[in-house]
Order: C-alpha cells, then sequence, then structure tokens
C-alpha cells in the first residue's frame, strides 16, 4: 500500500485535471509554480518573466 496524498508533486492530484490555459495542452505540464501550462507555453512565459532556469 502506497498512498500519497501529501506528496511535493502537483501531477499526484486526481480528480482534476490540469491543462495548459495558454494552448489547451494536457501534456508537459509544469505545475511547478501553479501556472498552469505547458512546457512550451512556459518556455515562452517564463523569458516574458523573466526566469532564465529553463535552458
Ligand atoms: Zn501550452
Amino acid at each position: 500500500m502506497s498512498q500519497s496524498e501529501q506528496q511535493s508533486g502537483d501531477d499526484a492530484r486526481t480528480g482534476q485535471q490540469i491543462e495548459c490555459r495558454r494552448c489547451g495542452r494536457k501534456q508537459g505540464l509544469v505545475g511547478k509554480y501553479d501556472i498552469n501550462l505547458c512546457r512550451q507555453c512556459f518556455r515562452e512565459v517564463a523569458r516574458d518573466m523573466g526566469f532564465r532556469k529553463y535552458s
């Protein structure tokens, strides 16, 4: 038995499906900052926000 409810991972959540709020994609989502963006959109948005950790 492995119950993981208090894990530090947003994709461990069940019940609510997250999708990119920018393109609506459900693959490769980045739930690191609760931004609900896929990796592609995150790169663009992050670049706009000043993030430069996705190289
Ligand atoms: Zn996207």
